[in-house]
């Protein structure tokens, strides 16, 4: 449990994370580009590195928690021999291209690689309601996965280092396209006099419960077969309503639109008829 552990990166993030490993009585090295971010967390235990060389060449284990890919490869390009023979978790989030790059050439150095996403905001690390996603050595996952379980839930995807952050850029995009369908929402109702908060306590429990549906589009998808009986067929869910009572109110209609058009596209090409996850076909084959 005492493995030593390094902490290069101290954003609001990598302090979050490091402020974790010291809470749980790991030897903890922590290092910053810029000074005076460490100060609190050698104030709860952790030795204050220098520079990143003298911080790797303290633990066993480092984490990577910096800005990007190019900040991730301009701090340890140049430490490669010192990171070898040692284990890096980079939970940088980067593209899956860039995390299987990192990899490769983390395997040509001999260094154990793990690449992580991070689906919580700082202040959650440390609840269970905090997922991180990783993907790359099975090993390193399995042997510190105490360590990794003190920043939420871990959960791991494979030995392709790309995996994690393509799940993370994944859920991501859901989130967003979800935000901005409440946003879109709340400008509707706006000019009626409805305030955002006032829509918001419609919207959470009404979205929260149409969750409930993922699982119904998934065993479609999933069976390939969209004529299964008891789903909203592509014909019923046409939005135009939606879309003309978003121009009644004088909003622009973009978010929306962009739903329609993969209905349409799915309804010109014949399947009218079938399920309204078949837009999964839109995305899937874009035209
Ligand atoms: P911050 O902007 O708070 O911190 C960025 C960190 O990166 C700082 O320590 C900064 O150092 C360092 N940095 C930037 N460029 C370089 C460089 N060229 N060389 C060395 N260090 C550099 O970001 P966060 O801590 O919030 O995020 C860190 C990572 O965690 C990001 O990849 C982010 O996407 C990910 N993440 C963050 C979440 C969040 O809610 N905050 C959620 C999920 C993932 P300096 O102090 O010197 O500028």
């Amino acid at each position: 449990n005492n493995v030593h552990v390094t902490v290069l990166g101290l954003g609001a993030m990598g302090t979050a994370l490091a402020a974790a490993v010291i809470g749980a009585e790991h030897p903890t090295t922590v290092w910053n580009r810029s000074p005076g971010k460490a100060d609190g967390l050698v104030a709860q235990g952790a030795t204050a590195a220098a520079t990143a060389r003298d911080a790797i060449l303290n633990s066993q284990v480092v984490i990577a928690c910096l800005l990007d890919d190019a900040s991730v490869h301009e701090v340890l390009d140049p430490l490669t021999d010192e990171l070898a023979g040692r284990v890096l978790i980079n939970v940088t989030t980067t593209t899956p291209a860039q995390a299987r790059e990192s990899a490769a050439w983390a395997e040509r150095a001999g260094i154990a690689y793990l690449d992580g996403g991070i689906m919580a905001v700082p202040h959650m690390i440390g609840r269970p309601e905090s997922s991180i996603l990783y993907s790359g050595s099975a090993e390193v996952f399995h042997e510190y996965k105490p360590l990794l379980d003190l920043w939420g839930t871990s959960t791991y995807f494979g030995e392709d280092a790309g995996l994690a952050s393509l799940y993370d850029l994944a859920l991501l995009s859901g989130m967003y396209v979800m935000f901005a369908g409440f946003l879109h929402g709340a400008a509707m109702v706006a000019p009626a006099g409805i305030t955002a908060t006032e829509f918001a306590a419609a919207a959470a429990p009404w979205l929260t419960a149409m969750t409930g549906g993922f699982h119904g589009f998934a065993e479609v998808v999933d069976g390939g077969d969209y004529t299964v009986a008891g789903q909203q067929s592509l014909e019923f869910s046409d939005l135009t309503d939606i879309v003309t009572a978003s121009a009644d109110q004088g909003i622009s209609t973009e978010v929306i639109d962009v739903v329609q058009r993969l209905i349409q596209r799915q309804i010109d090409a014949g399947h009218g008829k079938e399920g309204f996850a078949r837009i999964f076909e839109s995305i899937r084959h874009p035209a």
